[in-house]
């Protein structure tokens, strides 16, 4: 079984052949970073276009890459949401386009699924139920992975997301955009114990996670003149390492059995965070698991291989499917904290 993965919901267009045994026969992305970068973000319009432009010549070459044609895919995997509605009609619409014309099943793939079990695209051997940080742009979740379509959410943020705080704090510190990765980089040659930052909600009884306050804090710290942006970025990362841990530690002492330790999402290509979450995997004599950086932002073989999931479990949509800008994995879970629970 062959799937194809669409991709459009933020600033990365990305087209992907997978198997169903998790062999990636053809990833193609084109990024956007260049086009949003006078802004400083991601410009939700010029977003939408470059989405129209980019996707079929990257379907066509991911076909081309895998020597294969429309006829020899089995299944067609497309984001559905949660993201910029745009972008995200973009790849949908594309992708019932193409399952109408070839009469293939359409799996419409949830985003954060496509981070969520690309651990297991990157290790076969990685077993139901994990203990999932999904750590990204818009999201920092600990979320307990039963398997396709079926999650239980143990923590989110109250505020702002892990990627977002580096983002802002790249924007703060004058390092540009996208920040995660040139946050890591600054980091690199500072002292992560230079500026005192608060550590936000580390070691309460409530699981849940903020960066809002710590966020606040590195403003201060770089309107005060006295630091250098290196320990500026150093310390700001470790204290994002100290709260991804402390929270994550709380989750395994509390949740029930599972096989692994798991992160996915954009941050997840941080390394220090990597190294740091593989010790506390190694505490508690888990396996880690990370995927490839490449595999932890965003792309289209994750989405293929949740498609392959989903479809291996019966899991096939209908082509009036919508597209969906918000959509939790865990809408119980949503549902109690809209109600202030
Ligand atoms: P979501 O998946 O929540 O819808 P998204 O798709 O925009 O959001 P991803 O592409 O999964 O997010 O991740 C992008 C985020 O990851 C950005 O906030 C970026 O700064 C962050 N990021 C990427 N690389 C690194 C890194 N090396 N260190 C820290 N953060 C990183
Ligand atoms: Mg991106
Ligand atoms: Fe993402």
């Amino acid at each position: 079984t062959i799937i194809l993965g669409l991709e459009s919901s933020c600033d990365e267009t990305a087209a992907a052949l997978v198997s169903a045994d998790g062999q990636i026969l053809a990833h193609r992305l084109a990024t956007q970073e260049e086009v949003h970068r006078p802004y400083g973000g991601v410009v939700p319009e010029i977003a939408a276009r470059a989405h129209v432009e980019a996707l079929s010549p990257l379907i066509e070459a991911a076909l081309a890459d895998a020597k294969m044609s429309l006829n020899d895919v089995d299944v067609i995997a497309a984001t559905a949401g949660p993201g910029l509605i745009g972008g995200v009609m973009v790849g949908l619409v594309t992708g019932k386009a193409l399952a109408h014309a070839a009469g293939k099943p359409l799996v419409a793939v949830n985003h954060l699924e496509g981070h969520a079990l690309s651990p297991r695209l990157a290790d076969r051997t990685l077993q139901f139920p994990y203990l999932l940080l999904l750590v990204s742009g818009g999201h920092c979740q600990l979320l307990k992975v039963k398997g396709p379509g079926d999650y239980a959410r143990l923590a989110t943020t109250i505020d702002d997301a892990a990627g977002e705080a580096f983002d802002k704090t790249a924007k703060l510190l004058g390092l540009g955009y996208p920040g995660g990765p040139l946050v890591e980089k600054a980091a690199a040659g500072g002292n992560p114990n230079a500026v005192p930052l608060p550590r936000p909600l580390v070691g309460t009884a409530e699981p849940h996670f903020s960066f809002a306050g710590l966020k606040s804090a590195v403003m201060r710290a770089v309107q005060s003149g006295h630091y250098a942006t290196e320990d500026i970025a150093a310390s700001f990362q470790q204290a994002v390492i100290d709260c991804l841990v402390d929270r994550t530690r709380r989750a395994l002492g509390g949740s029930a059995s599972v096989t692994a330790l798991v992160v996915a999402g954009g941050v997840a290509a941080n390394q220090p965070i990597r190294t740091a979450l593989e010790r506390l995997a190694a505490d508690h004599d888990l396996p880690f698991v990370a995927p490839p950086l490449w595999l932890c932002t965003d792309n289209a073989a994750m989405i293929a291989w949740a498609g392959a999931e989903r479809y291996a479990a019966g899991l096939v949509d209908d082509l009036s499917v919508p597209a969906r800008p918000r959509w939790p994995l865990d809408p119980a879970a949503e549902k109690a904290r809209g109600a202030g629970v």
